[in-house]
């Protein structure tokens, strides 16, 4: 299979053509960088040879353009199809998604999040479609690899409004930080989910990804590109209180500071130059400031290198790609100096002989090492490429991040229990408004009774319903000594009795149930899903902890209804979800409720 490979940024547009056939091969490789007034740089490899020089194309469009008559030129033909860098896919794309009339707006919906990226990733995509109609376009996405971080590691701890404004961490250079731990595996021999290694992509942008079992679990950048490492010419972490004290003293506005925050900090605002073989040459001449933008560089890498591993609980390898990873050897000698203390020996010798060749990926630690040290170089188009093939060959339905609430035991109430629990035409005290639209938790708390026990202080949720109905987990119910099964909301037919107590008396009633778990959701968003009420769905729970998938999870559609699953507290421990969480869609069954 032949496939073209874009990935197109503001002021460069890189495209490859790969044939992934038995032994996979890379059969051109173009560039037009450095857009400028009436032209740019260009750079072509082909199997007859390789041309640069410049080119008459002022900008991305234009480079576009002229991609079919290059590949014309270089006798590439026979394409299969069409692969897509593009930057953020936002909460919803974690793989590889077929650009089409509906994918594309939803993309588009995505720019506020990567207004300097997004953009220019679909013009490309724009331009491919018109020039090969036939082919299938296919969008990877660099947010994507991250879907799987677990809440603590992608929610910001900001008011409620911000967040559900979408502010959160999303971390990017996925494609790179998914092949390059592929890469160490391979080169380790181990099984990828065996491992726990941090990929460090220092590059012009760089980032750090810790890659837990095969899965990312958190990664340096977060809502933007920005946050994390020092990089080129952007700042990485800064405190955000300096946004006020800029607009305060320096009277900067937020466009001002976010510009200079991209383009004019990092190595650039430390040294003057983005360029760390500058910086080097010049710390090796004994600039004190650029010694300490190295000094500084390589020490927010370690910080982060440290953090993960803390995060995971160990480390068995760092990777080490991009510009700098690759070629700077002093760069990662200052990063992993003084890792001893957590079994990380470097061998200097190893370290200044790399060579990356062939897509070699040498381990540079010390013998006796009890962390392997990998230097590989970052293969995004061939990656792209890859999971483009894969993508056609099984098209996966799209996995799509869903909230997970947990569901303590509660009962639902008719009116006939309420009088008998707290007197004739008692009306209970709504409390803490729930989030599905028109419930609540009752200020009021009822005891369970059963043979073997009692449960204290149960939850009442309303309103009220016609049928009173008690929902408990698989442990509660053998507290209270009463085998509750486990059933579908409202489906009480020959459920068991239980007693429930409050202050005026008892009321013995039947309708005890585990709930089973579901989905609420609403026609907008089984539609954008592709489901319908009473399917039934595959929810996978990544956190790193207890990851685990549940099976044949309903789907239940209703007006206005807040998107979001319900299970209860033994499958929440089972999975290892505090009170919320978040699920990956991955799988529609066919089957339908009461098929
Ligand atoms: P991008 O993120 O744009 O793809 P690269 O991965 O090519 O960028 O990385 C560019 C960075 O790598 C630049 O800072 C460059 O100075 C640095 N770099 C490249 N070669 C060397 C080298 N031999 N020593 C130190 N830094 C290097």
């Amino acid at each position: 299979m032949r496939i073209l490979v874009f990935n197109a940024g503001s002021s460069s547009l890189k495209f490859g053509v790969f044939d992934l056939g038995a032994a996979t091969a890379q059969i051109f490789k173009g560039s037009f960088e450095r857009f400028r007034d009436g032209g740019c740089n260009f750079r072509f490899q082909g199997e007859a040879g390789d041309d640069s020089g410049t080119a008459p194309h002022g900008d991305l469009a234009a480079a576009i353009g002229a991609v079919p008559e290059a590949l014309a030129e270089w006798g590439v033909g026979d394409l299969d199809a069409v692969g897509h860098r593009i930057a953020h896919g936002g909460p919803d794309f974690s793989g590889p998604a077929k650009l089409d009339d509906a994918s594309l707006p939803r993309i588009e919906a995505l720019t506020p999040l990567a207004p300097l990226h997004n953009p220019a990733n679909l013009e490309a995509v724009r331009v491919a479609m018109e020039t090969w109609p036939d082919l299938p376009q296919v969008g990877v996405f660099d947010t994507a690899f991250h879907l799987s971080n677990p809440a603590r590691a992608t929610t910001y701890a900001v008011p409620e409004a911000w967040r559900e404004a979408g502010l959160r961490r999303y971390g990017f250079h996925g494609t790179s930080h998914k092949y390059v731990a592929h890469r160490a595996a391979e080169e380790m021999g181990q099984e990828l989910t065996d491992l726990r290694i941090i990929s460090v992509h220092l590059g012009n942008g760089a980032s750090v990804c810790a890659v837990n079992f095969g899965r990312s679990m958190d990664s340096s950048m977060g809502l933007t590109p920005l946050e994390g490492l020092v990089m080129g010419t952007r700042s990485g972490d800064v405190d955000p209180g300096a946004f006020g004290f800029l607009a305060r003293q320096l009277g900067l506005g937020i466009e001002e500071i976010e510009a200079a925050l991209y383009s004019e900090s990092g190595l650039k605002g430390l040294t003057g130059s983005s360029d760390m073989r500058d910086v080097e040459d010049r710390a090796a001449a004994g600039d004190r400031t650029a010694q300490l933008a190295i000094n500084l560089y390589a020490y927010r890498v370690r910080k982060y290198i440290g953090a993960y591993a803390a995060a995971m609980g160990g480390v068995d390898a760092v990777v080490f790609t991009g510009g700098i990873g690759e070629n700077s050897a002093s760069m990662r000698r200052r990063i992993c100096d003084g890792f001893d203390f957590m079994g990380l020996h470097l061998d200097h010798d190893r370290n200044q002989a790399v060579t990356l060749e062939g897509r070699a990926a040498p381990q540079i630690q010390a013998y006796g090492s009890r962390v392997a040290v990998i230097v590989t170089e970052t293969a995004e188009q061939l990656q792209i490429a890859r999971e483009v093939a894969a993508h056609l060959a099984h098209p996966a339905p799209e996995a799509r991040q869903i909230p997970v609430a947990v569901s303590g035991r509660h009962v639902h109430l008719s009116s006939e229990a309420v009088d008998a629990l707290f007197g004739e035409g008692y009306e209970l005290t709504p409390g803490k408004p729930l989030r599905q639209p028109g419930n609540w938790a009752a200020e009021e708390r009822v005891t369970l009774e059963g043979p073997k026990g009692r449960l204290e202080r149960v939850a009442i949720l309303g309103p009220l319903r016609k049928r009173t109905q008690i929902e408990v987990s698989r442990t509660d119910s053998f507290a209270l000594g009463i085998d509750a099964p486990v059933r579908d909301s409202g489906a009480l037919d020959g459920t068991p009795k239980v007693r429930l107590i409050g202050p005026a008396g008892h009321f013995d009633t039947d309708g005890l149930i585990v709930a089973a778990r579901h989905i609420h959701t609403n026609p907008e968003d089984a539609a954008a899903m592709g489901l319908e009420d009473g399917a039934f769905v595959d929810v996978r729970i990544s956190n790193g902890v207890r990851d685990l998938v549940f099976d044949r999870t309903l789907i239940r559609v209703q007006d206005g209804a807040f998107t979001e699953m319900h299970i209860d507290t033994d499958e929440a421990n089972a999975a290892g979800l505090g009170a919320e969480g978040e699920g990956a869609l991955i799988e529609q069954s066919a089957t339908v409720a009461g098929e």
